[in-house]
């Protein structure tokens, strides 16, 4: 499960950043499309906008230079027609004064006639052009439109402007001889209606008159207009741009369409149902000289016969009622933004491949880059993860190990006791069920401690490895080995029937050790000894039956090295008393229960107290009275001996000094002391200081050692003794005969007296093997200026032969018992 997760990881460590990239390109991508479409709207928007204000800017300009021009064409009429007219007046002139000339003498009136005759019938100007002359008192000399009024003095006539238009012109004349002048009068053949004129005249001096004619501005300004209109109807700009004119009536003056010239559209609709020439005119009109703008739908479109959307632009040309203007077609406009938009989409087409071109590029970089970049960091992960799974494995391996460790024997490799337990309890509860017996034996090497020494503790060890591997081969699958600790192996043998199947697993056990062992191409001999338990004899619990075996063996090591103890109840007893003896002895002297009695020893020759031999007694509540024998080894064991025996030490010196003092008959004083008191290193300091506490003469003073510790560890012990000889304690040899019993070495140690044991002494009369040996050691202690006592003497015929014999010494019941120091004083108050 975990594998997975982690292949997954692994994943998403390579391709994400991929992915997040690819996913974050194409979004980018995206919002740059969607922004470059909206900007392309937005531009095409404020394109169409900006386009359809150029072409109103432009058309307002095509407009209003067309008024312009109008203006200046309007301007330009006048003064044509200002020079047309003087130039006629001049001709009427030179003909008046022609005639003059050639009748210098012929009387005013038929000079006025002739002359008016010669210009009467002149016409111009499309024939509405005529000279007309005045006297300069206003008196009519030629009106040829209007002859009745001839002769007539027109001095007082006033236009409708109520201008005096004669008098005007008179003045004009009187002023400059000739000049311009301007006036409004009816037209011939529309009396009704006065029109501007604009005319010019001359003083003709002969008649004192002025010629001059007028030309109505109006009927000069038509053919100029037509012109004008003929013009504007002719001109084109861009694709359908044309200039239209419409009269204040709605009547069309030019226009693109010939066929649309003179038509009155004042009351058309265009497709939508509006008055559009009105509207045109309304906008013209309500502008002014700003002009206005009209949208409406055209029917005029050069070359489409549907009615299109337009705006104009018009204005009104005031001074002919005319209103100018000309258009766009926003179906063009349209089309164009089309072209526009075409153009704009393929511009945006490019651009936005370029962008994507430009994004797929950096997503390839990019891409590759994070691609490399996770493979690099996967690859990491993985070498991490490995690491990790090694470490995982190595505290994997340490943890079976430490497990191993925890459970088996590091140097046999064995089960341990752990393992061992729980073994012992499976196959209780097995038993349970089958009713069968199972049987722990506890082995030990005997002699396994010398073999460390002799050989070395590797050795000590190999030993162990190959009595394992032997031990080993010996189980089935059901049975289990253990070491039990230092040179002991503990066997668990469930499903047994008969004593005899304990019997014959011990003898192959004990068969094992038969062979000599082979460690480092040494044959080391080494036998065993055996504890044995089995459940549920002699245990109902796993715990108890291995301690019980252990007990069994501790039991048969005492008993003989190489011996085999089957557990029973007195052991149990006795395991339960020697704890309580231990128990107790640790505070035996806290709670005086240790106290000293005196066994007199006799001079053989004269049967009097010589000396006496402390020994210690332990009287227990409990256990009541505990012999120095049984105590004393505990309290070796429990290191209270030291204690137990300074105590002892300093109460005897006490006792003896009160029953006998100091002096050449004095009674000595023999203390046993245990070797292990012997080793310590301030023992001598200690009971010398005693014995100058208490005052007793050291010479009194006999320390007794047992031969078994003399012989054992002679050469640590030896100077010791030595020491203590030369302060001038006696050195005593005691039960003597029980240890070595080589009379050899006797010479040569630092010993004063011989303590023959009781067992000899028992013996004399009936062994002469034991009489031999004790004549054997009265003659040495003669030889070595030792003297010898005998111990456990009971019988006189015991102390005879000793007597006989010539034993310095004898100690027994014979003569007494230990007693206390109160008896002793009773019985032997008056030493000899
Ligand atoms: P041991 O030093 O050989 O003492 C002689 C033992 O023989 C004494 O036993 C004594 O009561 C006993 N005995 C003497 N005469 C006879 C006899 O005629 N017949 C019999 N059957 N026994 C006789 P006890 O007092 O039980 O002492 C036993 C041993 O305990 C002593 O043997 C000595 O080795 C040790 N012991 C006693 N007191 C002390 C002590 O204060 N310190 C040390 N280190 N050992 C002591
Ligand atoms: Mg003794
Ligand atoms: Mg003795």
């Amino acid at each position: 499960m975990e594998k997975v997760d982690d292949k997954k990881l692994l994943r998403v460590i390579q391709f994400a950043p991929i992915i997040i990239i690819f996913v974050a390109t194409l979004v980018i991508v995206g919002v740059m499309i969607r922004e470059n479409r909206i900007a392309a709207q937005q531009s095409l928007d404020s394109l169409k906008n900006e386009y359809i204000e150029q072409q109103k800017e432009q058309i307002q300009n095509q407009v209003d230079h067309i008024v312009q021009k109008l203006e200046y064409e309007k301007a330009r009429t006048e003064v044509e027609l200002k020079r047309q007219i003087k130039a006629r007046v001049y001709e009427a002139h030179a003909v008046a004064e022609g005639i003059y000339q050639h009748n210098p003498n012929l009387p005013k009136d038929e000079l006025t006639n002739l002359i008016a005759s010669a210009l009467r019938n002149v016409r111009f100007n499309n024939g509405h052009g005529y000279f007309f002359m005045y006297q300069m008192d206003g008196k009519s000399m030629l009106l040829p439109p209007l002859s009745h009024m001839e002769n007539s003095n027109r001095w007082d006539n006033q236009d409708n402007r109520g201008a005096y238009f004669v008098r005007e012109l008179a003045s004009v004349v009187a002023d400059k001889g000739e000049g311009y002048h301007r006036w409004w009068f009816y037209k011939p053949q529309d009396i009704n209606t006065e029109y501007e004129k604009i005319g010019f005249v001359k003083y003709f001096e002969p008649l004192n008159s002025f010629i001059g004619t007028g030309e109505y501005v109006v009927d000069f300004e038509e053919d100029s207009k037509a012109e004008i209109l003929r013009w504007l109807s002719e001109i084109r700009y861009g694709a359908s741009g044309y200039v239209f004119v419409v009269d204040k009536n709605g009547v069309i003056l030019a226009h693109q369409d010939k066929y649309a010239i003179g038509e009155d559209r004042y009351n058309f609709r265009d497709v939508n149902g509006n008055y559009f020439i009105r509207d045109i005119l309304n906008a013209a009109k309500e502008g002014g000289k700003g002009g206005g703008f009209v949208h409406y739908s055209s029917v005029f479109h050069p070359t489409s016969v549907t009615s299109t959307e337009k705006i104009s632009y018009v204005r009104w040309f005031d001074d002919w009622d005319w209103a100018i203007g000309t258009g766009v077609y926003l179906s063009e406009t349209d089309s164009l933004l089309k072209r526009k938009e075409a153009l704009l989409m393929t511009q945006d087409e490019k651009e936005l491949m370029n962008v994507l071109i430009l994004s797929a590029c950096v997503l390839i970089v990019i891409g590759g880059g994070a691609l490399v970049l996770s493979r690099y960091v996967a690859e990491k992960f993985r070498n991490f993860q490995e690491k990790i799974n090694r470490n995982f494995y190595e505290l994997l391996s340490t943890k079976n190990q430490m497990q191993h460790m925890a459970l088996y024997d590091s140097l046999t490799d064995l089960p341990n006791r752990i393992q061992f337990n729980q073994v012992v309890r499976r196959a209780i509860k097995d038993a349970d069920v089958t009713g069968l017996s199972v049987a722990v034996i506890l082995v030990d090497l005997d002699n396994f401690k010398k073999i460390n020494d002799l050989y070395g503790h590797s050795a000590g060890d190999k030993l162990l490895g190959v009595v394992s591997r032997k031990l080993e081969v010996l189980l089935d699958k059901s049975e289990a080995i253990s070491r039990f600790g230092g040179d002991e192996f503990i066997f668990c043998f469930p499903n047994l029937i008969r004593d005899s199947d304990v019997q014959e697993k011990i003898h192959r056990i004990q068969k094992v050790f038969d062979e000599p062992m082979i460690i480092d191409g040494r044959k080391v001999k080494t036998s065993c000894s055996i504890g044995v338990a089995s459940y549920p004899r002699d245990a109902m619990t796993a715990e108890e039956l291995i301690s019980n075996t252990d007990i069994a063996l501790y039991r048969a090591k005492n008993r003989q090295k190489g011996s085999v103890l089957f557990f029973d109840s007195t052991i149990a007893q006795q395991v339960e008393y020697e704890f309580v003896l231990e128990e107790q002895l640790r505070g035996a002297l806290s709670r005086n229960e240790i106290s000293v009695l005196y066994q007199p020893q006799m001079n053989s020759q004269t049967a009097k107290i010589v000396s006496v031999e402390a020994l210690c007694r332990w009287n227990n509540n409990c256990l009541g009275a505990i012999s120095p024998v049984e105590f004393i080894a505990v309290a070796e064991e429990l290191d209270l001996i030291h204690d137990i025996g300074v105590f002892v030490f300093r109460q005897a010196c006490t006792d003896i000094l009160s029953f006998s003092p100091n002096g050449p008959d004095a009674v000595k004083l023999s203390v046993n002391i245990s070797p292990v008191q012997l080793k310590l290193p301030h023992f001598s300091d200690e009971i010398r200081e005693i014995i100058r506490d208490v005052g007793i003469d050291i010479c009194r003073i006999t320390l007794e050692i047992t031969e078994n510790v003399l012989v054992e560890d002679l050469e640590a012990v030896s100077p010791i003794l030595q020491e203590l000889k030369d302060f001038g304690f006696g050195i005593s040899l005691d039960d003597f005969g029980t240890g070595f019993s080589s009379l050899s070495y006797l010479n040569n140690l630092p010993i004063n007296e011989i303590k023959i044991d009781r067992s000899f002494i028992d013996k004399i009369l009936l062994s002469e093997q034991s009489r031999s040996l004790v004549k054997a050691i009265i003659a040495i202690s003669e030889s070595c200026d030792m003297h010898v006592v005998a111990e456990g003497v009971e019988t006189e015929k015991q102390f005879n032969w000793l007597v006989e014999h010539h034993c310095d010494y004898v100690q027994g019941y014979y003569f007494d018992k230990p007693l206390s120091v109160h008896v002793l004083k009773e019985r032997y108050g008056e030493p000899a």
